[in-house]
């Protein structure tokens, strides 16, 4: 078969094609002169483009080979034939006998029955289809990978042109933002419950290439190769500057070593450039190839390198193009944010009256973003696999964190069906609200701590909404991760002593900053713990660097300015760091008193329970403490050695499993008869089972997110303990079975509502 050689062929073309549209014909003009000169290169009788009209409908605009008369007669939905299904799926298909493929779908006004083997390939922009792009041959043809990345640049340069409205007008195209593929379901996991519906915005936005067809290959290749080296200079002085430990960096260092390095990568953009296209476009193709490829793998390991190399291809592009993204249009109405993982400050950065939604493809329930979700009730689906290449800007997501699943694209009535449950949702907690004034008491009179957890001034506003009994979990380091330096003592008693205010009376327990792990201040440049979670976090930072938390202390004690006042340490794992700790506390509070601000009326000091070996240190320790609050989120990381953070690993260990709650137990019967109060503030306090459970083995405060409040206070009023604790104690002794199941069941049996 007679072909140009690889490289010049499609340089030649590209060229022509770049002629054809210089010489001002009308669209239908050019649109014949591009499929004859296609046809012409790939030696096939046949070359058709399909453009995306309105409505899903992919319409022939012009063809040369196939009977005339189908041009914007022959129509197929999106997933309808070979061609909706290239178009359906974003990827290119090459078939010797087509018509033995069970989705060929036969028309007879084109002719094409004569016509056996079939190439084609979607016509993409920013990832989005706009249309299909079909050459076929008489014979059985087997198209080699060259002809089909001939066909894909030149689709690249079709999509500009029908992007710029050359070929097509913009009003018969699809519009861009509205329906492009079709329905997908995306299963992931929850992170924050709740159902919400918007509008795709990328947290990390692709970039439109506007200019695809290169005028000098030379220079071309000159771009990409300092591009490179400016993106290889930005990553050694990242390096420098940072920790070569800590995660952002190294991944960035080995997408780096990965790509870059990689002959393959590199050869290929650069023989893209060479068929004649820019710089970026050649980036781009290389990495549509790759997609392409391995896109429909689910193997992790390939889908991670996957998101790496976009993350190089954007970083690549950027610099390309010097542009940032397609979106400058603003941010819509109701976002849905969609990004590989985030930072609680990152979610902060968004509009809370527009964000609806994230959907991440990494994430763990206990991350801090998720956190910060939950307190700002935003629906979260975590590790939704590739879904970053599979939405575009614009598109309608459904973020069902109850099912945890992401509806793109849904059709309408899914879109209705969406909308009634949002309805239910609110009528549900309209039957909350109704509750907001009973007391959190057992049916058999057991009276609850029914606390809330925050960490923003806003999320204060909860408080007389879900009427808790007060904060039971003041996390102070939420606005020192979204500044860009460390707030003095006057900001952060003005932040405190808002949050007193807003209490009114009701008691908020301040704990101390816990920074390090997964919540890293921009500012402090000292983590890069290779195991950060088990590194120099939290009391440990405090007290060698007692100057910063007695800064802290003295802002708490400023702030109470006579008030009563409870601080908690967190991350104590030996009751030295205990005592330490307090001895600063004393230190502040003399400087106080000689500065004759009034004494806090009240006095609390507790400590976190999340390092296991504290339970071993109760006698030593409950002298010296008010109280005892367990966050679970961390002491399950460290019982089952499973990284909270570390999504494939977090959700192994059930909060249920009779390991957890043996030691709770064993806990709760020292830490009572002490006179001293226990607490549940982690996340598992909120879930109405685990709630039951906790308060089955003693414990009677429990600190939760707003959102947890009304459902866990349904579940305490419809409970009797009495019953619950026998029924408990006697699953406890039983072999090691979660008791999830169990408990399920023991509801039911006893209408508690969970
Ligand atoms: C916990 O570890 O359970 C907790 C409440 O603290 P944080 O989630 O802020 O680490
Ligand atoms: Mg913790």
């Amino acid at each position: 078969m007679e072909r140009g050689t690889p490289l010049a062929g499609p340089r030649m073309l590209l060229k022509r094609l770049r002629d054809t549209m210089a010489r001002g014909v009308s669209a239908e003009e050019t649109l014949a002169e591009v499929v004859r000169l296609v046809a012409n290169e790939m030696v096939a009788e046949v070359c058709s483009i399909y453009i995306l009209r309105a409505g899903e409908v992919l319409e022939l605009f012009a063809t040369q080979g196939l009977n005339p008369s189908a041009v914007h007669r022959t129509r197929l939905r999106v997933g309808e034939g070979l061609v909706g299904d290239i178009a359906a799926h974003g990827r290119p298909l090459a078939l010797a006998d087509a018509q033995s493929h069970p989705q060929f779908a036969y028309r007879p006004e084109t002719g094409e029955e004569v016509f056996h083997s079939l190439a084609g390939v979607p016509i993409l922009r920013a990832g989005r289809v706009l249309g299909v792009l079909v050459v076929q041959n008489r014979t059985r043809r087997q198209y080699d990978e060259e002809e089909v990345e001939t066909l894909q640049t030149i689709a690249m340069v079709l999509a500009e042109m029908v992007a710029a409205g050359r070929l097509v007008s913009p009003n018969e195209v699809q519009q861009v933002d509205g329906i492009g593929l079709l329905p997908l379901r995306v299963d992931g996991v929850q992170l924050t419950s709740g159902v919400a519906i918007g509008r795709a915005v990328l947290h990390e936005p692709r970039i439109v290439i506007q200019r695809v067809v290169a005028e000098d290959v030379g220079a071309e290749q000159e771009r990409f190769e300092e591009a490179l080296a400016s993106v290889r200079e930005d990553v050694d002085r990242m390096l420098e500057a940072h920790d070569m430990q800590s995660g952002e960096h190294r991944e960035v260092l080995e997408t780096f070593r990965m790509f870059v390095d990689d002959r393959g990568w590199r050869e290929r953009v650069r023989e893209a450039i060479a068929s004649g296209l820019t710089a970026e476009a050649g980036v781009q193709r290389a990495f549509d190839d790759v997609r392409t490829r391995l896109g429909q793998s689910t193997d992790p390991y390939i889908r991670e390198r996957l998101s790496d190399l976009q993350d190089l291809t954007n970083r690549l592009l950027l610099r390309l193009t010097g542009r940032t993204n397609g979106e400058s249009g603003g941010q819509p109405e109701d976002m849905v944010v969609i990004a590989r993982d985030m930072g609680p400050a990152e979610l902060l950065d968004y509009d809370r009256s527009r964000l609806r939604g994230v959907v991440l493809e990494e994430g763990s329930a206990l991350s801090h973003v998720a956190i910060v979700a939950r307190a700002l009730d935003i629906p979260v689906v975590g590790r939704a696999p590739s879904v970053l290449s599979r939405v575009e800007p614009g598109d309608t997501i459904v973020v069902d964190g109850d099912s945890a699943q992401v509806l793109v694209r849904p059709s309408e009535d899914v879109v209705q069906t969406i909308y009634a449950a949002i309805d239910a949702r609110a009528e549900r907690r309209r039957k909350y609200a109704a509750l907001r004034d009973l007391p959190p008491a057992t049916r058999d009179q057991a009276r609850v701590g029914l606390y809330m957890n925050a960490g923003l001034l806003i999320d204060m506003q909860h408080l007389e909404e879900t009427g808790a009994d007060g904060i039971g979990l003041y996390r102070t380091e939420i606005p020192f991760m979204v500044r860009s330096e460390f707030p003095d003592v006057e900001a952060q008693a003005w932040l405190y002593s808002r949050v007193l205010d807003i209490a009114d009376g009701r008691p908020v327990t301040f704990r101390t900053l816990d920074v390090g792990g997964d919540k890293v201040l921009p500012y402090v440049d000292a983590f890069g713990d290779e195991n950060p979670a088990m590194g120099w976090r939290a009391i440990r930072i405090g007290l060698d660097r007692p100057a910063m938390l007695r800064r802290q202390l003295r802002a708490m004690l400023q702030a109470a300015n006579g008030r009563p006042l409870s601080i908690m340490f967190p991350m104590i794992a030996d009751v030295s760091e205990l005592l330490a700790a307090r001895r600063l506390l004393e230190l502040e509070l003399d400087r106080a008193r000689r500065r004759g601000l009034p004494e806090p009326e009240r006095l609390r000091v507790g400590i976190m329970f999340e390092v296991p070996a504290l339970a071993w240190q109760l006698d030593s320790l409950l002298p010296h403490v008010d109280f005892v609050s367990v966050g679970t989120n961390d002491l399950m990381q460290f019982l089952f050695a499973a990284d909270r953070g570390n999504a494939r690993v977090s959700a192994r260990y059930d909060t249920l499993s009779p390991a957890l709650l043996r030691l709770l137990h064993f806990v709760v019967e020292k830490v009572r008869p002490a006179g001293v109060e226990i607490t549940v503030c982690g996340e598992m306090a909120g879930r109405p089972v685990e709630a039951l459970a906790l308060l089955a083995i003693g414990v009677r405060t429990l600190s939760m997110s707003p959102g947890a409040i009304g459902p866990v206070k349904a579940m305490i009023r419809s409970l009797d303990l009495t019953e619950a604790s026998a029924f408990v104690s006697s699953a406890l002794t039983q072999p090691d079975r979660p008791l999830r199941e169990t408990l399920r069941l023991f509801a039911a049996d006893h209408a508690v509502e969970i």
